[in-house]
């Protein structure tokens, strides 16, 4: 064995780092892709900001590499490789005229086999009947967590259907099947802005909503009931209760059976916390699982990504990296019961959804396939852009300047590519 860079006689490093991290403590570190798979090299921050940072780069021993791999990544360059292993596609096109302008592209939803849009007024089952929203006037100041507006839920039986304010503080509960408002929803102001409304319908009859930054509910969709009563509050001054949440709730996110929930928040400091939240449990009676919610985790000023389980126990969420300042696009896919890190898929960036264990990615350029065990693009839509999925009739859904443009995925088999 000869002597490396770093002066050990030892086993080379997986990956060269500048000299230097190897005898100081470098305040920030910089990641350099490779392009080769998710290869990367390790440089101090300045070194990585270099327009030719190669020839500072030396090989380490595997001590060395391991000791630098440890310093948190302020800061990325390069690019990972990015895999297009595109195959034809065979769903089918539809369009029709849709005399609708639904408020924004989050107010167009699946509900039952059809589609549901909300106008700024009413909520309107397309083909079908339309029902008139009684919310309070809600704020509409951009900020940089997201622009506030309203977003439709819908109950995949098309029964029941929420208007929730993103950014913002209140919504209002449907049952569509009687038409009739349930509920009027309201978090509270505090810091609202900051998530779009944690609001997720389940497949029991029910649905989860935020009461408070930091309380969820669960209640009745039929009839607007309170399910989890309990005391969530904690007074400045008096002991803090053990069950007491300081987590700012998130967009949420179901799991296909219902067995969990991704909640999408943060913590002060502030970073993004994507929290497992065990809905068989609250569901059976632990009266604080929303309490008891299980970081996947922990990125400095990010969240409100895009989330989709891609099985009943992985759930893929978008952007790789730790640090605002130092991420790439694509997903990391996480084991719910053991909470591991147990892929990652560079390259898919938009709205997402889960169909057949693939993801669908409504990205710049189209509609995007990916298989996240092929760790591929396998297909692509250029130009369309849906806004919405329904997986009950594996469609998905554009609706703009009055027309509902929809593709149908009609394989038998994943998305038969
Ligand atoms: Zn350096
Ligand atoms: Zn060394």
């Amino acid at each position: 064995m000869e002597m490396l860079a770093c002066g050990h006689v030892a086993k080379e490093g997986p990956f060269r780092t500048c000299l230097h991290l190897c005898v100081e403590e470098p305040e920030d570190i910089s990641r350099l892709y490779t392009g080769v798979g998710g290869e990367y090299h390790l440089l101090c921050e300045s070194c990585g900001k270099l327009d030719d940072p190669w020839p500072q780069l030396a090989v380490v021993c595997l001590g060395c590499a391991e000791r630098a791999d440890d310093e948190k990544v302020t800061h990325v360059s390069g690019q990972p490789e990015v895999r297009h292993h595109d195959r034809p596609l065979t769903g089918t096109f539809h369009e029709e005229p849709t005399y609708l302008r639904p408020v924004n592209d989050r107010c167009l939803a699946p509900s039952g086999d059809g589609w549901l849009v909300y106008t700024g007024k009413y909520l309107v089952q397309l083909g079908g009947a339309s029902y008139r929203l009684k919310m309070r006037k809600d704020r509409e100041d951009d900020n940089s967590f997201g622009t506030p507006g309203p977003t439709v839920h819908a109950s995949s039986d098309g029964w029941f259907a929420a208007v929730v304010w993103d950014h913002g503080r209140y919504g209002e509960a449907v049952n569509l099947a009687e038409g009739r408002t349930t509920m009027q929803l309201d978090r509270g102001d505090y810091r609202n802005y900051t998530t779009p409304f944690p609001f997720a319908f389940l497949a029991d009859g029910t649905f989860v909503t935020a009461t408070s930054w930091n309380r969820l509910d669960r209640v009745s969709s039929a009839t607007g009931a309170l399910l989890t009563p309990r005391n969530t509050e904690w007074r400045q001054g008096d002991e803090r209760p053990e069950n007491y949440l300081d987590y700012f709730h998130g967009r949420l996110t179901v799991s296909p059976t219902g067995a969990w929930m991704v909640d999408d928040g943060w913590v002060w400091a502030p970073v993004g916390i994507p929290m497992l939240i065990d809905l068989a449990a609250w569901q059976n009676g632990t009266t604080y699982a929303a309490e008891q919610g299980r970081s996947l985790t922990y990125r400095d000023y990010v969240w409100n990504q895009p989330v989709a389980w891609v099985s009943d126990t992985v759930v893929a969420i978008q952007r790789i990296g730790e640090d605002i300042d130092a991420m790439v696009d694509g997903v990391q896919l996480y084991d719910a019961p053991s909470r591991e890190c147990v892929g990652t898929v560079f390259g898919p960036k938009g709205q997402m959804w889960a169909v057949d264990g693939r993801l669908a990615v409504a990205a710049e350029g189209g509609l995007e396939f990916w298989d996240v065990a092929e760790g591929a693009r396998v297909g692509v839509l250029p130009g369309y852009r849906p806004t919405a999925y329904n997986a009950r009739t594996r469609t998905f859904a554009a609706l703009e300047d009055w027309v509902l443009r929809t593709y149908r995925l009609t394989g038998t088999e994943g998305v038969a590519l």
